[in-house]
């Protein structure tokens, strides 16, 4: 079972918001362009940022 994809609202360039309608584009086509600032919002490197492993701290042993 997959997680549900997160769709960015907003550009992340020019932070201008994207409407629902730019939203599912972006989820079908997996980019979109921008209006605002012709930024070319690609959804797999949002994934990619956010599958990003966090270093995990070392755990203390004492
Ligand atoms: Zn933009």
């Amino acid at each position: 079972m997959q997680e549900r994809e997160k769709i960015p609202d907003t550009c992340p360039h020019c932070g201008r918001p994207l409407s629902p309608w730019e939203q599912v584009l972006l989820s079908v086509d997996r980019a979109i362009m921008c209006k605002g600032c012709w930024y070319r919002i690609i959804l797999d490197a949002f994934e990619d940022r956010l599958s990003e492993t966090p270093p995990s701290p070392p755990e203390e042993r004492s």
